[in-house]
């Protein structure tokens, strides 16, 4: 791996977006390197929990409560991950002008933190795809996003972000690392994250019928996010890696949202399904090209089949939508 910082004192490191859903894994995945003297985990908590991280035992993690474009420090860092950013439509839709705030002003502000040789790292998605017209998407490919469609502050902000760091990289050398996720689905999604994975589980596991927009044909290639997660540490930070990205991180593997809600059905007991009119501009397919991951990160693939994964996040919301000891008592 290459280092950025001396090996005596070990890499300060900082996370915006770490009580997130991908950012608290990704933390956890950080804090097991021995080479890492201090973990800064920046969260406003607006659509992350503080539950994230309550596990976290270990004095080279803090946590700072505030806005990613208003976060300031003393002392720079070897490497910045920048996370902070809604990702579910229905939050992102909500606050267009914090979204885009977050992923741009968010990166600009993270950029002045960042020591003159660290590594600035970041999570874009395959939403640069758009509702794309090319299957499976290389990241040679352009993509069909509409800059005045709903889903554009999301979209155009991590398009641009990917800009002001190519940009940055060539205009100042400055070392990137660009990843575009592909429909991550795990523990510690919001039981009200509202994305189909997560919604479909909470709504079959207390009883309501499960929300399909649309006619269900629409397909998605869910990641699970451990496999997410070992692809962004390769590609991040441990393997020797001379390639700044646009990398394509997912899995392959294509399923319908149809096909989603029925394993859900199954599984729960609870098949009953509403079809609701699709929202505006919502992609009809989505599906990695890995060709490059392959090359890039020889080895790595999403080994989690989805049928475990569902199962595992399945368990996880079972345990959290538990009603407490105290309201069970009160019943
Ligand atoms: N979706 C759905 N019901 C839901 C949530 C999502 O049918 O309760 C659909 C949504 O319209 C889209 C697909 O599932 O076609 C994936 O949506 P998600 O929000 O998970 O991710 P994204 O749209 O960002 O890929």
């Amino acid at each position: 791996m290459k280092r950025h910082s001396s090996p005596s004192r070990g890499a300060r490191v900082l996370v915006s977006g770490g009580c997130g859903f991908i950012g608290s894994h990704l933390c956890d995945a950080l804090l097991a390197r021995d080479d890492l003297s201090a973990l800064v985990c920046v969260d406003n908590l607006w659509t992350g929990t503080v539950d994230n991280i309550a596990h976290v035992r270990d004095s080279r993690f803090s946590f700072a409560e505030c806005d990613v474009e208003k976060f300031t420090s003393d002392s720079l860092f070897d490497e910045v991950y920048h996370l902070a950013s809604p990702a579910s439509p229905q939050w992102y839709m909500s606050d267009p002008q914090r979204t885009i705030s977050a992923n741009i002003v968010g990166a600009i502000n993270l950029l002045r933190y960042l020591k003159e040789d660290g590594r600035f790292c970041y999570t874009s998605t395959s939403e640069v795809y758009g509702d794309p017209v090319v299957t499976p998407q290389p990241e040679t490919y352009l993509g069909a996003v509409s800059c005045t469609g709903p889903r554009s502050s999301y979209d155009e902000s991590k398009r641009v972000t990917e800009s002001l760091l190519f940009e940055m990289r060539r205009t100042r050398g400055l070392d990137i690392r660009v990843a575009r996720l592909f429909n991550v689905y795990g523990p510690r999604t919001r039981v009200d994250d509202g994305r189909a994975v997560s919604n479909f589980i909470s709504q079959a596991l207390s009883g309501a019928p499960m929300t399909i927009y649309g006619d269900g044909t629409q397909t998605r290639s869910w990641g699970y996010i451990d496999d997410i997660v070992e692809g962004l540490a390769r590609f991040f930070w441990r393997d020797a890696i001379d390639y700044p990205g646009p990398l394509n991180i997912g899995n392959n593997r294509e399923i319908s949202v149809g096909g989603v809600a029925r394993y859900i059905g199954d599984l729960t007991g609870q098949p009953e399904i509403v079809h609701m009119p699709s929202p505006p501009d919502d992609p009809t397919n989505r599906c990695p090209d890995l060709t490059l991951a392959n090359k890039i990160l020889p080895g790595w693939k999403c080994e989690v089949p989805y049928e475990d994964g569902v199962r595992r996040t399945m368990q996880w919301f079972r345990d959290v939508m538990k009603p407490s000891p105290d309201v069970r008592r009160a019943k």
